[in-house]
């Protein structure tokens, strides 16, 4: 149980990259909070730098109401799962659990307790005598989360756990993390690029890019009121529509004009437009945003929304089974005129436009349609700035110890090391890799066995301990 301030935390690597700029958020008692972003955007760093595996360049941290920066990883009361499980292979389940209590010095029958609780808790009881290598990704994974779940900390740290799994047993790990979160009523920090699982799992999700938050919400106040054009376009798939526009007309009947269509917006939305002079028959260029889902081909939506129907040309339909997917182009009519020699580009260039539609759609390909936009649920945004010009878009708001255990393995394996000759240790470390090697292999055999036996899809090599 525990709450974390994080206060104007920057990270730069002495390379000079800047990783994280001013990253400022509250994060209270049993939320679960997933930081979601692009690869490189600074998820990893800033949850480093919670974990105390990176020092913090400037701000502050705070567990618990007590000032963290300086206080060693080990002494910060908090657990992390990494995506590459980092087990001991030569450790049985039990004693991969294990090992970071008797570090601790914990008596024996208290690990026994705490082990067999978190084995129940991760349904790894029948497991317990097995090595890693024995094990399907799923279970080395659930070890990893046994392991920080002996330790009871105040906080979880997760970084990528599932990326290395199917995406069938990342869909099934979802639901177990899920479910560990409301069982243990921890604090859990979260990292990961997989927009799903960030909406799926997370109380608050915190969206990050070039190091700076853009948006910290609710997964369905993130996905109904982005803050910006990168929100917008980050969270959901296929990703939302935008569309050059401007606004005309007057206060009383505001209308988009976007591809040559003019759509009148309800009151409720022109109402919420900020600075809607800035706007208005300014030429003043704004975005306008459309989820594929607020498209809709049925006759009876078309037939009472005349006022925001637009005509598209249909390229392609994708039928998904549960929904069916028209990707349009919005056709001025004119025909591309070819010179001799001259050869049709494979680039579409007039502007490409995704709709999802229900699967009992009976639109086809290369046919013009009319489809409605639910333009209630539409966004606009400043093209300059890219922020959400409506009112009540994203509310701003506003953030690990296995490898601490390794850490600190490392530092005992490595003393151990010192005090062997140079020739038992050359050839300790060559017995080391190839030890290392072959179980690495031999695991990816069991694995594939077991994915037959069990129906489990396990591709991922384990991680071996160094
Ligand atoms: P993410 O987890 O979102 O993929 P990271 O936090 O790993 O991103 O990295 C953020 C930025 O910091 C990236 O530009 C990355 O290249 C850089 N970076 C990460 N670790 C280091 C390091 N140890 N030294 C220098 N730059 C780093």
């Amino acid at each position: 149980m525990a709450n974390l301030k994080l206060e104007h935390i920057y990270k730069v690597y002495s390379s000079g990259v800047q990783a994280v700029t001013d990253f400022t958020m509250d994060i209270e008692d049993k939320e679960f909070i997933v930081f979601v972003g692009p690869s490189g955007c600074g998820k990893s760093t800033t949850l480093r730098m919670i974990a105390g595996l990176e020092e913090i360049s400037d701000g502050n941290l705070y567990i618990d109401g007590i000032r963290v920066n300086d206080i060693q990883p080990k002494d910060r009361d908090i657990a992390m799962v990494f995506q590459n499980y980092a087990l001991y292979p030569h450790m049985t389940v039990y004693d991969n659990m294990a090992f970071g209590l008797k570090l601790r010095k914990m008596p024996r029958a208290e690990i026994d307790a705490r082990v067999k609780e978190a084995a129940r808790i991760l349904g790894l009881e029948t497991y317990l005598q097995r090595k890693p290598k024995a094990l399907s990704g799923g279970q080395r994974q659930r070890v990893a989360l046994g392991r920080a779940i002996v330790r009871e900390p105040k906080v979880f740290l997760l970084d990528e756990p599932l990326s290395n799994l199917d995406a069938k047993l990342r869909a099934q790990m979802r639901v177990e993390i899920t479910k560990l979160h409301h069982r243990l009523a921890t604090t859990f920090i979260y990292v990961t690029h997989d927009q799903i699982e960030a909406m799926t799992m997370g109380t608050r999700i915190v969206v990050l890019k070039d190091g700076l938050i853009q948006q910290v919400d609710a997964p369905q106040k993130l996905y109904d009121y982005p803050a910006n054009m990168f929100v917008a376009g980050f969270i959901g798939t296929p990703r939302m529509n935008f569309f050059d526009a401007v606004l005309t007309g007057t206060k009383a009947k505001v209308y988009v004009e976007f591809e040559g269509n003019k759509i009148l917006l309800p009151k409720t939305k022109s109402a919420s437009i900020i600075n809607i002079d800035e706007y208005l028959n300014t030429g003043k260029p704004v975005v306008l945003g459309v989820r594929p889902e607020d498209f809709h081909d049925e006759e009876l939506f078309i037939s009472n929304s005349k006022d925001t129907c637009i005509e598209v040309r249909v390229d392609a339909v994708e039928k998904l089974g549960a929904e069916t997917l028209l990707y349009c182009v919005f056709d001025d009519g004119s025909e591309e005129v070819l010179e001799e020699g001259q050869i049709k580009s494979l680039v579409e260039t007039k502007t490409p436009m995704i709709a999802k539609v229900d699967s009992r759609s009976t639109t086809e390909a290369d046919q013009k349609v009319v489809l409605g936009v639910d333009i209630l649920h539409a966004h606009l945004f400043d093209k300059e700035t890219e922020l959400s010009i409506l009112e009540g878009e994203g509310t701003k708001a506003y953030v690990p110890t296995v490898e601490l255990e390794r850490i600190a393995n490392g530092q005992q394996e490595d003393l151990i090391n010192k005090n062997r000759t140079f020739f038992e240790r050359l050839k300790y470390n060559k017995q080391k890799k190839a030890k290392a090697k072959a179980e690495a292999e031999a695991a990816v055999d069991q694995a594939k066995v077991e994915d037959v036996a069990e129906g489990e899809n396990v591709v991922e090599e384990p991680t071996i301990e160094e």
